[in-house]
């Protein structure tokens, strides 16, 4: 069977001609598109995509959050479904890859597998997930279909709720739709993702196509450094307990420790704040910011363990007073094993280089973890640029992971 497929490949001329009209839309004129989550842009973005689905014969599905999907029926009535998508919203003069290769190379793959009339023992399912970005929620889309968005979570959202039930009603939802777009486990038999690096890995490598193995967690903490205020100019500088000494002190050693003891992983302090705030005034306290990423539970735990002896340690030696509040804590994704496998597989059969690595950045993939197996696949960007006009993956990238895509699809999901 495996001879009948595996040398199946998109339809790179009609991807292209997609891509192309897709980031017309919400062009910003440098290169870039604004299609901020229902923005008139991204609204437009979606109608398009409707066409498009509806025009090559496709079933079109939309759910409760908005998820816009193809759907090819395998014609087993209980049969589950393989997803694979991205999203079509942007950032505010985003890149045009981020998100909108992963729905075109889904639609483009849907498109090759049923031209080809290969028998499946999957239906297979092209989304385009609501708001990855969030601009209003998160992984929005995403979490509503896994079952992990609550009355509560929606009364936060990052856009304020006026301007979330304003968008909401331009999109034709409502906050009780959106609680019903959650699916069953049974119903899912897999997610996979074709998605830019945003990095420099591949590029810096030379290498054709990452194989995702995890998506990095995360840990954040509010850290605030207390000194004492004094006159900055009679107070001699060994009777100071400067706050801002040893809060940068930290910032400098965080750099330091990270790069020596811990190579996979990453850390920022994106936010600092003296008070009481004057050039005349010794700080009495500096408050930061601080977040750190590892694609490995084990690791994260040993990082932040580390992070937060090392703040202590500089603490200490500036005579200062340390106040450590966790922010938010979230584990590794992990890809599924199977499918990383299914993937590699791919890329030796195309004569495709390849690589394991992790992601950075979250993905909507992260939201099915606890629903189906995962899987994502990365392609180069050039200079790692991304969420800004700039970002670029050559077209012959984008085109090897569409095939990536589409036989790892065929693996997972032909009789
Ligand atoms: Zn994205």
């Amino acid at each position: 069977m495996t001879e009948s497929f595996s040398t199946l490949r998109v339809n790179a001329d009609r991807m292209s001609a997609a891509f192309i009209h897709l980031a017309s839309i919400g062009a910003t004129g440098d290169g870039g598109v604004s299609r901020v989550t229902f923005s008139e842009a991204h609204l437009a973005v979606r109608k398009w995509f409707r066409s498009e689905i509806e025009n090559s014969g496709f079933e079109f599905r939309v759910d409760g959050a908005g998820n816009h999907s193809a759907f090819l029926s395998c014609g087993i009535k209980t049969a589950p479904t393989l997803l694979f998508g991205s999203h079509l919203d942007s950032v505010p003069n985003g890149g045009r890859f981020d998100g909108a290769l992963g729905v075109m190379s889904a639609l483009e793959v849907l498109r090759s597998v049923k031209e080809s009339r290969i028998k499946l023992k999957l239906n297979l399912e092209a989304i385009d997930f609501t708001d990855e970005e969030g601009t209003h929620l998160s992984l929005f889309g995403s979490s509503a279909l896994a079952g992990h968005l609550s009355v509560d979570d929606l009364q936060n959202p990052y856009s304020g709720h006026k301007e979330f039930f304003s968008a909401l009603t331009r999109a034709g939802l409502t906050e009780e739709t959106i609680l019903h777009a959650v699916r069953s486990k049974k119903s899912i038999a897999g997610y996979l993702e074709l998605h830019i690096e945003q990095g420099k890995h591949l590029e810096r490598a030379g290498i054709d196509i990452g194989v995702v193995s995890a998506i990095v967690g995360y840990g954040s903490y509010r850290l605030s450094f207390i000194g004492r205020a004094d006159h900055a100019g009679s107070t001699s500088m060994e009777d100071r307990l400067d706050a801002g000494q040893g809060a940068s002190a930290f910032i400098l050693a965080v750099r330091e420790m990270v790069m020596r003891d811990f190579p996979n992983c990453v850390a920022n302090v994106g936010k600092i704040e003296f008070a009481p705030g004057a050039s005349n005034i010794v700080p009495a306290r500096a408050d930061l910011l601080l977040e750190f990423r590892s694609p490995d539970e084990n690791q994260l735990s040993k990082l932040d363990t580390g992070l937060m002896e090392l703040a202590h340690a500089k603490a200490d030696q500036f005579g200062l007073m340390l106040l450590t509040e966790p922010l938010g804590k979230h584990k590794p994704n992990l890809m599924s094993a199977d499918i990383q496998q299914t993937s590699q597989e791919s890329c030796n059969v195309l004569g495709l280089s390849s690589t394991v690595l992790a992601s950075g950045a979250i993905h909507d993939a992260q939201s099915l973890v606890d629903v189906c197996p995962i899987g994502m696949i990365f392609v180069p960007s050039v200079d790692g640029a991304s969420h800004a006009p700039r970002e670029f993956t050559k077209w012959e990238d984008c085109v090897n992971g569409a095939n990536i895509l589409l036989q790892t699809v065929l693996k997972l999901a032909a009789e």
